[in-house]
């Protein structure tokens, strides 16, 4: 593991250095000097694992260099150290990953051996889960034709009701369930579909898929709403929403058991055409969601324009808000606003009891997440019930 440490303040380097060799680190390359650094990450054989930066430098600054490592097309991970104000550098951390850095933490200086600990122990995490996520990009034959074979195929993952407990319904999430790599995620195939013409079949494959999964849902018995997302390409067509009544009567469900997601940086395109489909399908009854509320440009100018029943906040502004002010007070007013709108609520990204106590004590309707259930196969939401079933008698959730 090869580190570079970026410090004006030469105690601080030797600091830190110090407390790196203790923690079994032998390559570990200072600088006090942001310029010095560069120049040496701009060297072909130099490959840095990890970069920690101070943020609080004479010349160029952290959030300077934060720019220019972006540039340089930096692919190990970055550590920033600062003794500022916290909200500073989560600006920074922010700004970091917003360049497309991956950032592994930050320290709060003097750098105490645990926080150290615990960023080298992340960095070990993500190595060790890096030949699995091996990413590899497909190009658009290759997905067409695995539409065409089916290999497109839906997980779902459940919403719950924050006050019962109660299955509210299921998100659909498209996985390509590929002969070589195994399952593929959507972050690797819906923009090839975008970009190529070919997002119309798969979300009719996936919408169909769905329904037929909730109508053997409804003649079992658990009649649960199955939410599929939509993309803003999909809304450019005026024949989808006819499509979507169609695929509802031919699989048999009433359209009160749909939800349709729009995630909202997508809603930017052509708005006339998405307004004519998507009021179309709330004439019809369809729900519509407003999917990752709370992360493109325009959201409040979408919830005004367009007709949404569903405001999806954002897994960034839940997980960890009840740790975060700035994050609690986002969320406390898109909860609010919603309910002033008569939208119902949904917080994605529930990852732990926590955020399930302070979104349900914040009065959200509908938790999705980790802390509930991961996305599984359809199949194995039956298997899933009776477990979340004891769950939620432990947790104190209305009976049953
Ligand atoms: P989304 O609609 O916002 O879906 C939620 C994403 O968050 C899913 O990722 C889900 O696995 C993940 N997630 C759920 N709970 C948690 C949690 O507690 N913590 C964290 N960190 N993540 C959580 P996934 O399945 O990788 O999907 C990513 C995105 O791809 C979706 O975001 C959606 O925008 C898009 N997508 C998925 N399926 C389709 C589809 O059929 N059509 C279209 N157009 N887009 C799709
Ligand atoms: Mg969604
Ligand atoms: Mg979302």
């Amino acid at each position: 593991m090869k580190l570079l440490l970026i410090d004006d303040e030469a105690f601080a380097l030797k600091l830190l250095s110090h407390q790196l060799a203790a923690l079994g680190a032998t390559d570990v390359t200072t600088t006090q000097s942001a310029v010095e650094a560069l120049a040496l990450l701009a060297n072909r054989d130099e490959r840095f694992d990890i970069v920690f930066s101070d943020l609080q430098m004479p010349g160029v600054d952290g959030i300077e260099f934060v720019r220019a490592l972006a540039a340089t097309h930096f692919d190990g991970e970055l550590v920033l150290a600062s003794g500022e104000d916290a909200r500073i550098v989560q600006t920074a951390e922010r700004l970091a990953r917003a360049h497309g850095l991956r950032v592994l933490g930050s320290l709060n200086k003097p750098v105490s051996p645990e926080a150290l600990q615990g960023v080298l122990k992340e960095h070990a995490e993500r190595v060790a889960a890096r030949p699995r996520a091996k990413r590899r990009t497909y190009g658009p034959d290759e997905l067409r034709q695995a539409i065409a074979a089916g290999e497109i195929i839906g997980f779902c993952q459940p919403k719950v009701s924050m006050v019962s407990g109660a299955l509210a319904g299921v998100e659909i999430l498209a996985r390509w369930h590929h002969a070589e790599d195994g399952l593929v995620f959507p972050d690797q195939f819906i923009d090839v579909a975008e970009a190529n013409g070919l997002i119309d079949e798969l979300t009719r494959a996936v919408l169909c898929n769905a329904l037929e999964q909730a109508r053997r849902w409804r003649d079992a018995g658990l009649e649960c709403r199955v939410a599929v997302n939509l993309s803003m390409d999909n809304l450019g067509d005026p024949e989808f929403a006819d499509f979507v009544v169609s695929a509802l009567a031919q699989a048999g469900v009433p359209p009160s058991g749909l939800v349709l997601e729009v995630t909202e940086s997508r809603l930017m395109g052509d708005v006339r055409s998405a307004l004519d489909v998507l009021a179309r399908l709330r004439l019809k009854r369809i729900d519509l969601s407003i999917d990752d509320f709370g992360t493109g440009h325009s959201s409040l100018a979408q919830l005004r324009d367009l007709p949404f029943n569903e405001l999806k906040i954002d897994r960034g502004f839940v997980h960890g808000a009840c740790r975060d002010t700035q994050l609690a007070a986002i969320l406390v007013a898109s909860l609010d606003m919603a309910k002033n709108l008569g939208m119902r609520s949904v917080a994605e990204g529930i990852e732990d009891a926590e955020d399930w106590n302070f979104l349900r004590q914040s009065g959200c309707e509908i938790a999705q997440g980790y802390f509930i259930a991961r996305p599984m196969p359809m199949a194995a939401l039956a298997d899933w019930l009776p477990e979340w079933e004891q769950r939620r008698n432990d947790m104190g959730l209305g009976k049953p």
